[in-house]
């Protein structure tokens, strides 16, 4: 793992040293968060990243999962789709068992932190233990709130509001709900392996071993096998301009132990390719940060037609690298490009395949974008930026008056 000093360089003196001294503030308290995987997607992503540096900073932050089984993630899966405004039946029955679990998780975990720091609605129930434990509760969101279906909005509500207040990663997520709510976006590391510099050779060997042709312009899509990253989308507008510009499309993605609709979307996957053999489905397994590094690196264009998207750290990762990025413009990634300016915006897959075709036979235009598009990044979605955020959200939880005495 790098050491904070290391990030001085990136992000300046300045902001590492804001960093030390609120830490230096903090000190003393325990934070807890609490999710449901380990590995896959964005939130486990951004734990990994920041806890060792958190704790380097002498800042004690410690991180747990709930346990549940096959069908509770069923259920988590389905409440995630309708929050995301899919029409999706969710049943009483199913928010028993939603509920079940979170109470048997509720007296399994220990739950020692001051600060219960909760991601997502998985395990936002285990705030029923705060009227006998007390401490700080923050939901932390990552999910696209745009349009939630009303009926599981207003269950989940009843559980937000017991916290002392949540997070989430856009304005465009505030919701009407009577706690504080704070506008935190993600962040990327810069100096993890899926975002350091790489050498030419790595990024061959990575190319050569999926067997993707250098030759050929590479547009890439890297995202979890999941229907609202529209996958089968994605093919559907490189089809569009296959016979106007000879390109591969590379499809990458693994899946998460809390998402059980991977192998499903898959398929679907595959079958939508129709044995195209430009078109490169591959699934990865867990810790191919190097693997998803280098195949960004040798793309000429990355995609992320998502239909909604909490934020889309692969916006923010595909941009570190210069790379230019057509994307949908939902939920956060609004937020990380500048239509025209720093990639692109699209709402449909005509429009995908239109700029798509565009930024294939315009390279220096692409290029700009690319660039505008690092700095952007480097200016608002690092790992830094994040950490100094949270660590004034912490310190918030316990100066409740006006003034903040630091
Ligand atoms: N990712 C990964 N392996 C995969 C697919 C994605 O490591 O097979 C990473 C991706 O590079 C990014 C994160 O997982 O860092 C996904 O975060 P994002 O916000 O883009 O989407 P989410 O999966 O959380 O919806």
């Amino acid at each position: 793992m790098p050491e904070i000093k290391q990030y001085i360089p990136i992000v300046g003196q300045s902001v590492v040293d804001e960093i030390h001294f609120l830490a230096e503030k903090f000190k003393g308290k325990i934070v807890q968060n609490i999710n449901s995987t380990f590995v896959g997607g964005g939130v486990a992503e951004i734990l990994t990243r920041m806890i060792p540096l958190l704790q380097e900073l002498g800042v004690d932050v410690r991180w747990d999962i709930i346990k549940g089984n096959e069908k509770f993630f069923n259920i988590t899966k389905k409440i995630h789709n309708a929050l995301h405004g899919v029409n999706i039946q969710i049943t009483p029955k199913d928010l028993d068992v939603f509920l079940q679990v979170n109470q048997e998780n509720a007296r399994e975990i220990n739950l020692y932190g001051d600060v219960l720091f909760i991601h997502d609605p998985q395990p936002i129930a285990l705030i029923e233990k705060k009227k006998d434990i007390g401490k700080k509760w923050i939901w932390r969101c990552h999910i696209d709130f745009t349009n939630p279906q009303p009926e599981i909005m207003n269950f989940l509500k009843s559980y937000i509001e017991k916290y002392e207040c949540a997070v989430f990663s856009a304005p465009v997520f505030s919701r009407d709900i009577n706690i504080p709510q704070f506008l935190i976006a993600p962040s990327i590391d810069p100096l993890s392996d899926k975002n350091k510099e790489l050498s030419p050779e790595t990024i061959n060997s990575v190319m050569e071993c999926f067997k993707i042709d250098r030759e050929r312009p590479i547009v890439t899509q890297i995202s979890r096998f999941d229907y609202l990253k529209d996958p089968v989308g994605v093919i559907k507008a490189y089809k569009k301009i296959k016979t106007h510009v000879d390109c591969q499309l590379v499809l990458a993605g693994g899946g998460a132990t809390d998402d059980p609709e991977g192998m499903e979307v898959l398929e679907k996957v595959k079958y939508a390719a129709e044995g195209d053999p430009d078109i490169h489905i591959i699934f990865l397994p867990p810790s191919s940060d190097l693997e998803i590094n280098a195949l960004q690196r040798a793309s000429t264009v990355i995609l992320q037609k998502s239909l909604k998207e909490g934020f889309g750290l692969t916006v923010s990762e595909a941009l570190w690298k210069s790379k230019p990025i057509i994307a949908s413009a939902v939920g956060g990634i609004p937020l990380q490009i500048k239509h025209q300016y720093s990639g692109i915006l699209t709402h449909s897959i005509e429009g995908t395949a239109y700029y798509l075709k565009q930024l294939l036979n315009e390279p220096e235009y692409a290029k700009k974008l690319g660039i505008n598009g690092k700095e952007h990044i480097k200016n608002n979605f690092l790992i830094t930026r994040h950490i100094r955020d949270y660590l004034l959200l912490f310190l918030s939880l316990y100066n409740t008056g006006d003034i903040v005495h630091l």
